[in-house]
């Protein structure tokens, strides 16, 4: 607002300076040009009326009676002077008759022939007079005085009529500006508001409605301008919220360093990587793409394993970093996985060709030596082919991460009493009891469950021995309702450091006795994970020398109508 009254103080100041250079200029030229006209008419008078009254005074005697009479006409003091200049009449004094009239310089002029004028005071204490001496044929001289307060009562009449004319003009010039300014100042104060609120970032600029003229097309174009910068805002904050939403979003971390090495962006995948400052193990990186140049590294963030990419951005650099951790440790396992099947491949494979390459080189008299050999390639060609068919199922089961969705109610007590059966058939003295109600069910696959008992039951078994209990029974866990079944044999058990591990693959707990029973190492970690697709645990309790219990918890299904009678 200030800007505004100071426009608005500047203009009227200006308009009245006008006025008053303006006006006191055509004053000052009008009253000197009346005035000049006042005298010079009274002048003309007064030399055409002295040229009459010499005229008629032409052999005319007794010039101080006359005097006075031709005064009245003239409406003038009028003195005749003689030759010799003595005053021969006056018409104000007849006292003057024959007195000298001195040096006036009107008369002096006259002398010579030529209308003498002058202005001055006529006697002593007297008031200021016009005087015009006109000389005679005779050699005499007329003089006319007249007052000049007339003439200058008239100009100050005059003087004053201007003056108080000016002042009207000037104060309807004053209020006419006054409108005009208030016109142009009006727009522009509201326009510096919009223009204020525009800097707010309020863009909902409009033209002023009393804007015309250029101020109009400039209001237009400010509330076009308004509308602009509103539309553009609109679309950067639109294209700014994408990018943050796109970024925040990313898998990537994503960080933007700027030249002073302050983190200006670190995205939701960044922050837990990096914390709350740039890592030291970062800094070679970022010093590289503030100089321009880009760098790629494989580096350890708080026990994580990144890959990290620096680009040099124009004010700073741009920082990529991606979690392989979990890539790193399958990649791990997978090298790991590939070397222990090869190897576990390699021991039969080499039984076989030995044995085979010895009954190839000589024919063996003896048949009984022949039996043996062939019966242990037989028994290494099993291995092979039981370690093949372990891996397709283990890798079947991976693929498929959860059989959750096919889980149905399967009844546990003919699960068990088949894969029973089963381990009769190879080991006929096995003790196997079964301790389960007929009509408890489980949530499950037919399949899963039949490969997860069968292999618990061999494996007691096998390493175990006879008796073997297996039993089952309801129970609540965490309010939900649980199947627990256990397998628990007589044997050797498993001692504690080992209890987890035996589930990994490939693990042997007695390398060289689990490898003579046919083991691969792979029956536990394919039953784990077959109990975990079913939304089940597995875990094993033991005290060594005491045998082993197998637990395997499942989600307990409603339980079935009881077998017909
Ligand atoms: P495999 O296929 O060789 O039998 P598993 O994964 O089934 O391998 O078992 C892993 C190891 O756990 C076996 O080598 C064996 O030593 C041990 N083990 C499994 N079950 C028992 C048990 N009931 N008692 C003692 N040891 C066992």
């Amino acid at each position: 607002m200030a800007v505004n009254a100071s426009l608005r103080t500047r203009l009227l100041l200006l308009f009245v300076s006008l006025f008053l250079v303006v006006g006191t200029g055509t004053l000052v030229t009008i009253e000197r040009t009346l005035s000049g006209d006042l005298l010079t008419s009274l002048d003309a008078r007064l030399t055409a009326q002295g040229r009459a009254v010499a005229a008629w005074l032409e052999g005319a005697g007794h010039p101080e009676r006359l005097a006075p009479r031709l005064s009245q006409v003239t409406r003038a003091r009028l003195t005749i002077i003689a030759k010799d200049g003595l005053i021969e009449g006056d018409s104000r004094d007849p006292a003057l008759t024959g007195r000298p009239v001195g040096d006036a310089p009107e008369v002096a002029h006259a002398r010579r022939g030529e209308v003498g004028r002058a202005t001055r005071r006529l006697g002593a204490g007297k008031a200021l007079s016009y005087l015009v001496a006109v000389p005679t044929d005779e050699g005499r001289v007329v003089r006319l005085a007249v007052p000049l307060a007339d003439v200058q009562a008239t100009r100050k009449r005059m003087r004053n009529r201007l003056l108080a004319g000016s002042a009207i003009g000037f104060v309807g010039a004053l209020l006419l500006s006054f409108f005009f300014i208030r016109a142009v100042v009006r727009p522009l104060q509201s326009m510096t508001r919009s223009a204020e609120r525009l800097a707010q970032g309020d863009y909902d600029v409009r033209a002023p409605v009393d804007a015309g003229g250029e101020l109009g097309v400039l209001a237009r174009a400010f509330a076009h301008l308004g509308n602009e910068v509103k539309a553009r805002v609109g679309q950067l904050t639109e294209q700014r919220d994408l990018l943050s939403t796109v970024i925040s979003g990313l898998i990537e971390g994503v960080m933007v360093i700027d030249q002073q090495g302050q983190a200006v962006l670190v995205n939701d995948a960044a922050r837990p990587l990096v914390g709350a400052d740039i890592p030291e193990a970062l800094q070679p990186l970022v010093a590289s793409a503030q100089g321009g140049h880009a760098a790629d590294a494989e580096l350890e963030l708080r026990g994580r394993a990144v890959r990290a990419s620096a680009r040099p951005l124009p004010q700073g650099a741009l920082i990529v970093l991606y979690d392989v951790t979990q890539l790193r440790a399958l990649e791990a396992v997978r090298r790991e996985f590939l070397s222990n099947a090869a190897h576990e491949l390699r021991t039969p494979i080499t039984a076989i060709s030995g044995y085979a390459e010895t009954l190839l080189a000589a024919p063996i008299e003896d048949p009984e030596t022949t039996r043996e050999f062939l019966e242990i390639i037989h028994r290494n060609a099993n291995r092979i082919a039981h370690l093949v068919s372990d891996l397709l199922v283990l890798d079947g089961l991976e693929a498929r991460a959860s059989v959750i969705a096919e889980r149905t109610s399967v009844a546990l007590a003919k699960v068990v009493q088949d894969a029973a059966a089963n381990v009769r058939a190879f080991a006929p003295q096995a003790e196997v009891t079964i301790d389960i109600a007929e009509d408890l069910a489980v949530l499950g696959t037919r399949d899963g469950l039949d490969h997860v008992v069968q292999n618990l039951l061999d494996n007691a078994v096998k390493y175990g021995g006879s008796p073997v209990v297996v039993a089952a029974r309801r129970l609540l866990v965490a309010g939900k309702e649980r199947v627990q079944l256990t397998v628990t044999d007589r044997g050797p058990g498993i001692p504690q450091d080992q209890q987890v591990r035996i589930f990994e693959r490939f693990y042997r707990l007695d390398t060289g006795r689990s490898r003579d029973r046919g083991g691969s190492g792979l029956g536990l970690a394919i039953v784990q994970s077959q109990v975990r697709a079913m939304g089940g645990e597995v875990w094993v309790e033991s005290q060594p020398g005491q045998g082993a219990r197998f637990c395997v918890e499942l989600d307990a299904a409603a339980p079935l109508a009881s077998p017909e009678a």
